[in-house]
């Protein structure tokens, strides 16, 4: 054992600061050890090394919640990811039938800093997409436009989805979510990445001059004239992913030209002009199966989060794996879920006494649900 600090499982987190990493993986594996199958923790592909170390499911935000969710015997769910993906788990663990099945028992999930949240997600407040959808109203007809909003979103908006025949996306699934809500509408009102509408939309061959912006902070419609409105099949939020907004058109220049053969593969919540450069675009699990696929000798150049792209170029000494951008894009919300903060939350759960709990509200979550559960007949 470690003798760097003894710290009381029932101090504040500020006591666990004072303990070495060694000592909090060491406490950590030992509440994993006692809690046994009670306890799962989560792990998102951008998490730091050192806590992904201690998860049980590695992956995307959807595919996490979902593989908690299926647990049998689950108590509580640990999700060192952010907030809005502490959500979708407790929404999704947490399903009324299920609720009802364990004889009342929730399902209780714990994000270990609240501080984590997501600078894309709190770019559309649900305030913000209420009076954005009355405005719209006062020039289009919104019984013909579907809500659509990216997993990346708060559960006030995901309910807002459910409630406006509306539908959740994911980065692998957004181009059918885009089919089924053209299948019903004209129109499509998609938040809060604006990147990842226009990059799908525009495969699926829409046009640039039928799609607009809409910032909220532009009383006057958007920033939109009444005409380019009228003319929109996609009305696009203006939000973006600050960390893949820093991957640029000429890091893939400079790639090219620095690297002969490179093959540049990218998430669609890059900007346009950096997917127009890419060879490959593509979600985070797209991202790793190019790479696990490839043969040995192939040379990348990969556009996402800098802790995926460092965590295949180490499983894959056989390639070349390269970060497409020359500055760190990491993401730093993330990034505050540390080995002190997973250890702080653990002993508190396992007392009994669970810190940082994320509880979606009832109402909210029974329409998050809908739209969650379109998505999962679509996909
Ligand atoms: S990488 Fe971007 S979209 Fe993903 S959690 Fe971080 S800020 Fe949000």
């Amino acid at each position: 054992m470690s003798t760097v600090a003894v710290v009381d499982p029932a101090s504040p987190f500020p006591a666990y600061r004072e303990l070495s990493d060694e000592s909090l993986s060491e406490r950590i594996d030992a509440v994993r050890r006692r809690m046994g199958e009670r306890l799962v923790i989560l792990g998102h592909h951008y998490q730091q090394d050192g806590v992904i170390a201690h998860a049980d499911f590695q992956g995307d935000s959807y595919q996490l919640s979902k593989s908690a969710a299926e647990r049998a015997g689950c108590e509580a769910i640990v999700f060192c990811g952010v907030h809005f993906m502490a959500e979708t788990a407790d929404i999704l663990a947490n399903r009324p039938e299920q609720v009802a099945a364990r004889g009342g028992r929730r399902v209780v999930v714990v994000l270990p800093d609240m501080a984590a949240g997501c600078s894309m997600a709190d770019m559309a407040g649900i305030e913000q997409v209420e009076d954005a959808w009355a405005d719209l109203g006062t020039v289009i007809d919104t019984s013909d436009v579907t809500p659509v909003t990216y997993i990346n979103s708060a559960a006030s908006l995901k309910a807002f989805c459910g409630r406006h025949g509306g539908i959740v996306c994911t980065s692998s699934n957004a181009r059918a979510v885009l089919d089924w809500a053209f299948a019903r509408s004209r129109r499509v009102l998609f938040f809060p990445d604006q990147h990842l509408g226009r990059n799908t939309a525009r495969m699926m061959g829409v046009p640039l001059d039928e799609m607009c912006v809409w910032n909220p902070h532009d009383p006057a419609l958007g920033g939109n004239a009444r005409g380019q409105l009228e003319k929109s099949r996609v009305i696009l939020w203006q939000g973006h992913c600050s960390v893949h907004a820093m991957f640029k058109p000429e890091h893939v220049d400079a790639m090219r030209a620095n690297l002969p053969g490179v093959k540049v593969l990218v998430h669609p919540e890059c900007s346009m002009e950096v997917v127009d450069k890419a060879d490959l675009v593509g979600s985070t699990s797209y991202i790793l199966k190019q790479v696990e696929a490839a043969s040995p000798g192939t040379t990348w150049a990969i556009g996402t989060e800098l802790h995926l792209v460092k965590r295949l170029e180490q499983n894959h000494p056989e390639q070349t794996i390269r970060f497409l951008s020359p500055v760190v894009c990491m993401c730093a919300t993330m990034y505050r879920i540390d080995l002190a903060h997973l250890c702080w939350s653990l002993e508190h759960l396992e007392r009994g006494k669970p810190v940082n709990v994320i509880r979606v509200d009832d109402e909210t979550a029974r329409w998050a649900l809908t739209a969650l559960e379109r998505m999962l007949k679509v996909s």
